[in-house]
């Protein structure tokens, strides 16, 4: 994992101490010795940490922070503010001012490192989400960016897992004014007590009586479920190593004992409006995801996904040397339909028709609508005899009941097929669909309801 830290400090010598320790963990190095300097440089775009020095002439590291976390085109870089040991209100105030975590003077080799690739995963996560958003709908993403801004970090559903049960009174005491909090005493449990909850962050001390906290959060990054939810671990320091482990293992956050309530209170506030906005982040992206490819009349996909996906499915068939079969469908006499019962009864026919479609194709087919009254199917791993098979039981399926058209009538409806198998040499997604076109116009001249193959 590689990553471009700029580093920001008025002090050259702490500037070249931090390099060399992030250089030689393969970090990409950039440095700035001043806040002007260093919102200049987020501001191309290519920087993917912040290391932020407190105490700067003219801009402190704080107003820093706040300038980056307030512009849209930079408050998704992780900020980590370097404070001095001593300033147990520096770091408040920082995790205030939006840091998203923070380190103390002189910086700990082990800390630094780990906070450092922590933040870059999340960051490379935050930022495929981004593009993936951006690409899809430049307009959900900005609506998304927008939530992100108004998240607040209040309510969240949280699950202290201690055995200590005194600790975990004391806990839900605390944190119960802010958020729903619930402490679970009994680790063997795990699995039922996050199974239906919906957490929203896990605090998991790691002095666990009997249980290995480290399996604990491993079994949380296992279960799909829980996969994606921040934990936050309490350390003593003499757990320094396993912290170590426990931020390999994919931890979002530690803090050491014994517990500053105003330090906890800010890093739980941080932690959940990351998570917050990675879920907003995530539904924008799949509901417009989901607009973008699916047809809205039938729930199948539309051509532009078929488009895309069958240049992909066809490069893979040929790569793999492996079979690929495809069929249009094309509902016969269609016209009449729309001319003798209207446009309505034409919808209604169209949604049937897409149902039968569905129930009759495999779930490794992907059915699309291609436009009107044409549908289009891609089958992968298919020869003559199971494309023939399919398209056949597609074609019975149509043509065996009637077609409920509303008003209690029903309509005898029929299609046409034309397949062609792929061609791993020679064939384009133009030349394989051409040849089902041509096959579906024999079909059609040879007298409609039947399936036809491409000869070639
Ligand atoms: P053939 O057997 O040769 O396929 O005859 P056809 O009448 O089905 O052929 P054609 O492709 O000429 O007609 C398709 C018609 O489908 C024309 C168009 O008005 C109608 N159509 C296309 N999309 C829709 C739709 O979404 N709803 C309705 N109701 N009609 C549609
Ligand atoms: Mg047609
Ligand atoms: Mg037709």
């Amino acid at each position: 994992m590689t990553a471009r830290v700029l580093i920001v400090d008025d002090i050259p010598t702490n500037l070249k101490l931090l390099e060399a320790r992030l250089t030689a963990e393969y970090f990409d190095v950039v440095t700035a010795t001043s806040g002007a300097e260093a919102l200049e440089k987020c501001a191309t775009g290519d920087i993917d940490i912040v290391l932020l020095d407190v105490m700067m002439p003219e801009m402190d590291g704080f107003e820093v922070c706040r300038r980056l976390k307030a512009d849209k085109a930079t408050h998704h870089i992780p900020v980590v503010m370097v404070t001095a040991l001593d300033q147990l209100s520096d770091r408040v105030k920082g995790l205030e001012s939006g840091a998203d975590d923070f380190l103390n003077k002189p910086v700990d080799d082990i800390q630094l490192i780990a906070r450092v690739k922590s933040l870059v995963r999340l960051k490379v996560l935050t930022d495929e989400l981004r593009a993936r958003a951006m690409t899809s709908q430049e307009l959900a993403a900005e609506d998304a960016l927008h939530a992100m801004a108004t998240i607040d970090a209040e309510g969240g559903r949280i699950l202290v897992i201690s055995t200590d049960t005194r600790e975990g009174l004391r806990l839900k005491e605390n944190l119960g004014q802010k958020h729903s909090v619930d402490v679970l005493t009994s680790p063997a449990d795990l699995a039922l007590a996050t199974a239906e909850s919906n957490y929203e962050l896990f605090i998991v001390s790691m002095a666990l009586d009997g249980f290995d906290p480290l399996r604990i959060c491993s079994q949380l990054r296992t279960v799909e479920l829980t996969r994606a939810t921040p934990i936050l671990l309490l350390a003593d320091e003499t757990d320094r190593s396993q912290v170590v482990r426990a931020l390999d293992i994919g931890i979002n956050d530690f803090i050491m004992r014994p517990l500053e309530s105003n330090e906890l209170s800010a890093r739980i506030r941080t932690q959940l409006r990351r998570h917050r906005y990675a879920m907003e982040l995530r539904e924008s992206v799949s509901s417009t995801m989901q607009l973008a490819v699916v047809d809205e009349m039938t729930g199948l996909y539309n051509r532009r996904y078929f488009d895309r996906h069958l240049n992909l499915m066809l490069g893979k068939a040929g790569a793999q040397e492996r079979d690929m079969a495809l069929v249009i469908f094309d509902i016969d006499h269609f016209k009449s339909v729309n001319d003798n019962y209207g446009h309505d009864a034409g919808d209604a026919v169209i949604r049937e028709f897409a149902n039968r479609l569905r129930r009759n194709v495999r779930g490794v087919d992907m059915a699309c609508r291609y436009g009107g009254e044409e549908f289009v199917v891609i089958m992968p791993d298919t020869g003559f005899e199971q494309a023939h098979a399919i398209a056949e039981r597609v074609r019975s399926a149509v043509a065996d009941d009637g077609f409920d058209i509303g008003g209690g009538r029903a309509i005898k409806v029929t299609v046409s097929a034309g397949v062609s198998l792929n061609d791993a040499d020679k064939d384009t997604p133009d030349s394989i669909l051409k040849r089902a076109d041509i096959a579906l116009y024999q079909a059609k001249q040879q007298g409609r309801n039947r399936v036809v193959f491409d000869a070639a």
